[in-house]
Order: C-alpha cells, then sequence, then structure tokens
C-alpha cells in the first residue's frame, strides 16, 4: 500500500484501488472520477455568474442538483468542467493554472468540502490541462470547443 498526502488529502493505493481521505470531514473516496460523457448525458440544469460569461452547471437529472448550499452540486463548467460533488478542495488546480481560471466559491453543506474552485474566468481557459493532471480526485475535465 503506498500513501501520499497533500494540503490534507490523503491518497492511498491499495494495489489497482485509489482510496482518498479528508481527515477534517472523515469522507472516503474509492476510485472516482468526473464522467466524461457528462456533456452528452446530463441536463444542463442552472447557471451561474462567471466574470464575463454563464457557468454553465450540469446534473444527472434536476433531483440530482440543489445548488449551493446543499450536497447535490452536479458538475460546473463546460470548457474547464469540475465536479463539484468530487472536488475536495485540495487547490492544487489554481495553484496549476497560469492564467487564474479559477477562484474559491463557498459551499457549504457539501459532502466533499466547504469550497469549490470555480472556473470564474473559464473563457480565458488556454486548455493547457495543467488542472486536469493535478487535481487528486480527478473531477477535472477539459473539453475543446
Ligand atoms: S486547462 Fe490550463 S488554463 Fe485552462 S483552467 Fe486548466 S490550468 Fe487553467
Amino acid at each position: 500500500m503506498n500513501s501520499e498526502s497533500s494540503k490534507g488529502v490523503y491518497l492511498i493505493w491499495a494495489g489497482m484501488q485509489k482510496i482518498l481521505i479528508t481527515p477534517l470531514t472523515g469522507n472516503l473516496w474509492y476510485n472516482m472520477a468526473i464522467d466524461e460523457d457528462y456533456q452528452e448525458t446530463f441536463e444542463k440544469v442552472d447557471t451561474y455568474d462567471g466574470e464575463s460569461q454563464p457557468i454553465q452547471i450540469w446534473a444527472k437529472d434536476q433531483d440530482s442538483y440543489s445548488g449551493i448550499g446543499t450536497d447535490k452540486l452536479g458538475i460546473w463548467g463546460t470548457i474547464v468542467g469540475v465536479d463539484f460533488d468530487l472536488c475536495v478542495a485540495d487547490g492544487a488546480c489554481i495553484d496549476a493554472c497560469p492564467v487564474e481560471v479559477f477562484e474559491w466559491i463557498d459551499t457549504p453543506n457539501s459532502t466533499a468540502s466547504d469550497k469549490k474552485a470555480i472556473m470564474i474566468r473559464e473563457d480565458e481557459c488556454i486548455i493547457c490541462r495543467a488542472c486536469e493532471s493535478v487535481c487528486p480526485v480527478e473531477a477535472v475535465l477539459i473539453t475543446e470547443d
């Protein structure tokens, strides 16, 4: 069994099984990642104001989304997609982004973390995929037009 930690998030490999532990919340995550087909299989359930354009919010269905202040947040973004139900607020994406696409947004009552990296300047993404590669829970998916 191998383990590593980053900003309070512990990643443990048990064979091929990836287990993520967030000690502050006591949550365990097993081999989860953003759904790569979400733009084909999920519904557009809401939008949120970005700095210069709306951020699209996606969920499996209307019952899977309840908005900020709940534990049903869905996937936010289209070019820069982040599964807010998986995001553990590690912050690696914020540090890695060369053009400051992300900011923190408070998300009380989310099971995974009480803040998320919101793609507030999504239109400035240069598709470098740095955020995608550093996310410890694979919550980020970059999609080119
Ligand atoms: S792909 Fe690159 S530019 Fe776009 S949000 Fe991620 S880190 Fe920032």
